[in-house]
């Protein structure tokens, strides 16, 4: 192994390749990327391989139709497939609240270049007749929605650096990063070490492990997924055309087309935490048993919203650890303090997000900024004030909210009350309705007195008080 590169990136996950990818792409070739073993071997290649726009965040959203758009790119650079399958999907609204949330999000997606649509049960009906509209009042088509090979998606990024002239590592584990005193990062190695102006940890599963190399704690935590595939039916393989992605968020479900069969994937409220006392090192390419229970209640939904289920096998079950953030947003760029300490970690999407993850991290890296607001996924947006106690009850929230709707200026109710002012109890006996920032209750508002103290999220107010969003009288 060399001794010097100016980027080592740590992690060949679908995230580690994107970063490096980018890193060329933008004029960067000394650059090496170091996987402990085969590339995709944590979390990227068990996954549904599902991408989509749709994100709360709507600078998120924008970088999501970027990684998209990139894909017929990176397979025309590297002539390695991705195995897309730009079907479409349509993410559907049960409730009048949920439509006027998927509007919002189109409103947003005009603003920022991306062509969705809302639109009728009865078209849903003919995009998806696997899909019992009973009770659909409308939905968000997006266009750009589909599915790739997680694997050949992963290869497609690391070759296409190749050819750039990035160089990449297989089966040698980082051990130690140290910084020396002129500011180099000291990578130690199974097979050597190496120096590096800038390190990047891209660990992906075990990026809290790689970070504590370096003193660093990454707010993040591992959720187990479940997802399961069914055998084949005609109700697809019939149809001429490949059928588009639904989302139904009222049952927690995602389902597309695999070969002439379903994939449906669950993001149930009996959730799992996994690995919570760290990541083992000898995880690799292993399944967590599956636990249908936990999703029980959540296919009684997908039965109903798609009766085929009810008819069609089980083949296979897959239940795989991914990472996410306390808000479910990545963790990006330089960590504060830590010279030239980078991070492209906690990313829950990596299909959706991986490639706008790389452009941004590597315009931070050589242009000493990004060049678009990246404030929703920017590493130091958490301060030191973060326990790894915090972090784990607002990951579960998270997972659990995945499909929930995102009000404007809505609390969220986990891991509240950690850091209060010492006037907290004088201003609870005067009504406080408290918010919390960098985890410090503050007051929002004084309730008036004849309002509930109970906050109801909503887009609109049914009784005019001018979106204070309290139950009014
Ligand atoms: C069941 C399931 C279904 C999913 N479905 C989807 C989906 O449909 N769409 C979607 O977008 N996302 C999906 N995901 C999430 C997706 O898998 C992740 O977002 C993505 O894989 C994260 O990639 P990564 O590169 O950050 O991390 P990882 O894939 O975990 O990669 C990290 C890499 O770092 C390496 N590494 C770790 N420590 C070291 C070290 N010390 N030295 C050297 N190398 C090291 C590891 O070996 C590994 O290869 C799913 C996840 C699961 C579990």
């Amino acid at each position: 192994m060399r001794s010097h590169a100016r980027v080592v990136v740590v992690g060949g996950g679908v995230v580690g390749c994107s970063v490096l990818y980018h890193l060329t792409k933008l004029g960067w070739t000394d650059v090496l990327l170091l996987e402990r073993s085969e590339l995709t071997s944590g979390s990227t290649w068990h996954a549904a391989g599902g991408f989509h726009t749709l994100n709360a965040d709507t600078n998120m959203a924008a970088l999501q139709g970027y990684t998209i758009e990139l894909y017929r790119e990176l397979e025309e650079i590297s002539g390695q497939s991705c195995g897309l399958h730009s079907v479409g999907g349509l993410t559907i609204a049960t409730t009048q609240d949920r439509l006027d949330f998927l509007k919002a999000e189109r409103a947003k997606h005009r603003y920022m270049g991306l062509n969705t649509e809302i639109v009728s049960p009865g078209d849903i009906a003919n995009l998806a007749p696997i899909v019992n509209v009973d009770g659909v009042v409308g939905a968000l088509y997006d266009p750009l929605d589909g599915h790739l090979d997680p694997s050949g998606t992963t290869h497609a990024y690391a070759k296409a650096a190749s050819f750039k002239g990035a160089e990449i590592i297989l089966h040698n584990p980082v051990l130690e990063t140290n910084q020396t005193l002129g500011g180099e990062w000291e990578i130690v190695t199974q097979d050597g070490t190496i120096y590096a102006e800038h390190l990047v940890n891209a660990a992906g599963l075990w990026a809290r492990e790689v970070g504590a190399m370096a003193g660093v704690y990454l707010p993040l935590h591992p959720m187990e997924h479940q997802y399961l595939v069914t055998e084949e039916t005609k109700d697809v393989f019939e149809r001429d055309i490949e059928l588009p992605h639904v989302i139904d968020p009222a049952g927690e479900n995602y389902l597309r087309q695999e070969g002439r069969g379903l994939v449906i994937g669950f993001y149930e409220q009996d959730c799992e935490p996994w690995a919570v006392n760290g990541t083992p090192t000898n995880f690799g390419h292993e399944l967590l048993p599956n636990n249908l229970d936990r999703i029980g209640s959540s296919m009684a939904a997908a039965f109903h919203r798609y009766p085929v289920l009810q008819r069609v096998g089980i083949k296979n079950i897959i239940n795989g650890p991914f990472t996410f953030a306390p808000d479910g947003n990545p963790l990006v760029g330089p960590v504060p303090n830590l010279h030239n300490y980078w991070t492209a970690c906690a990313v829950m999407a990596g299909f959706s997000q991986g490639g706008g993850v790389g452009l941004v991290l590597a315009e931070w890296m050589i242009h000493g900024e990004p060049s678009r607001d990246i404030f929703a996924m920017d590493v130091a947006r958490f301060g030191e004030w973060i326990t790894p106690d915090y972090t784990l009850k607002k990951v579960r929230e998270n997972y659990q909210r995945r499909f929930s709707i995102s009000y404007p200026n809505e609390e969220l109710p986990a891991a509240r009350g950690l850091d209060v002012t010492p006037a907290y109890g004088i201003w609870k006996t005067k009504r406080a309705v408290f918010g919390v920032g960098y985890g410090m209750e503050a007051v929002n508002y004084f309730a008036p007195k004849e309002a509930v103290l109970e906050e109801i999220p909503t887009f609109k107010c049914a009784y005019g008080c001018r979106g204070r969003m309290l139950r009014c009288p």
